[in-house]
């Protein structure tokens, strides 16, 4: 590991300050993603900014809004009652993440910046264009059943690890993002970026600037949401699928819905045509397995990695009967 400085931060601005200062810094909460890749040479900056003091810890359940700190442990959140009343798919994509002992130390600005677990990312006798750009991609011609079925490039196939994210997009959340001069949101959609040809660039946070919070809209649709992951182990895995929906229904007619895979593309993949297929529908079997169709109709299969299809549209179906109770 290359050796490194460490710095305490115990207000915002320090930690703001600090890392302006160093270009080659790297800020440091839980520590539960970073310090594996720092073990393993994927990451070496000299020097660490631990945030761990710094007030931004606070779980905000407002009329209109939650507001949930970046350094709220991801364990306080998936427990926190009011949160598992206003956002359900929020509490169990959390609850479905790591294990008890990370979601202890984890935060949630963490959990939104942690790096994919293709595995020839994290070997580094293997190329990859993620950990050194323009060294080719291991994962193309070889094991690639964890592979991305949309939004994947000739340069990078890796899916995004989070489930926490997936939930967020479901439900519409937004990142807050400070820079030390103002405070700028982006949709937690947008957020991430799709590889192309740099998959080493993965999020719009720019040098410089600090995840502070993420607001989460409180909705009928949010308080009718689910998370639903599909993986290879009960406890402790990624998912090789997983679902997010937030629906408004009116009596059995589904008035809105939002809905998000993970583990199937290169960051939380929204499904506008499965939306667009059941809003204004009756909550039916048959209605749900029309969406889940459409939301598949573009995929983009690996060598290994078909089954990923097949298996989304089960569970694209589960997750909405689960929430509107239609059978
Ligand atoms: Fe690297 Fe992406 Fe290829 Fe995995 S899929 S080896 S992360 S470039």
């Amino acid at each position: 590991m290359q050796p490194f400085s460490y710095t305490k931060a115990t207000r915002q601005s320090d930690a703001l300050a600090a890392l302006r200062a160093n270009t080659n810094a790297a800020l440091i909460a839980g520590g539960t993603d970073l310090l594996d890749l720092m073990k393993l040479g994927i990451s070496a900056p000299d020097q660490l900014i631990d945030i761990n003091r710094v007030e931004l810890a606070d779980i905000d359940v407002a009329d209109n809004v939650t507001t949930i700190g970046a350094l709220a442990r991801m364990c306080d959140v998936a427990n926190d009652p009011r949160i598992q009343k206003a956002l359900p798919a929020l509490s169990q994509a959390l609850l479905a993440s790591a294990s008890g002992q990370i979601r202890n130390m984890a935060t949630i600005g963490g959990n939104l910046m942690q790096r994919t677990r293709c595995p020839y990312f994290r070997e580094r006798a293997f190329p990859c264009n993620k950990r050194s750009p323009g060294s080719g991609c291991a994962a193309i011609a070889g094991f690639d059943r964890g592979g991305a079925i949309f939004g994947a490039s000739p340069k990078c196939i890796a899916v995004h690890p989070s489930d926490m994210a997936v939930a967020l997009v479901a439900l519409g959340a937004e990142v807050v993002i400070a820079d030390g001069q103002s405070d700028r949101r982006v949709a937690v959609e947008d957020f991430y970026l799709l590889p192309g040809d740099t998959p080493d660039r993965e999020t719009v946070l720019a040098p410089g600037e600090l995840i502070v919070a993420v607001n989460v809209p409180n909705s009928a649709a949010a308080r009718r949401s689910a998370y639903l992951k599909v993986r290879d182990r009960a406890s402790f895995e990624f998912a090789l699928v997983s679902v997010a929906v937030a629906i408004e229904l009116k009596g059995t007619t589904i008035r809105s819905a939002r809905i998000a895979l993970g583990g199937v593309a290169p960051r939380p993949w929204r499904i506008p045509a499965a939306e667009d297929a059941v809003i204004a529908k009756r909550a039916t079997a048959a209605n749900f397995a029309t969406a889940a169709a459409a939301a598949m109709s573009d995929a983009v299969p690996a060598r290994l990695n078909g089954f990923k299809v097949a298996m989304a549209k089960a569970a694209i179906v589960r997750a909405l009967a689960t929430v509107t109770g239609a059978y």
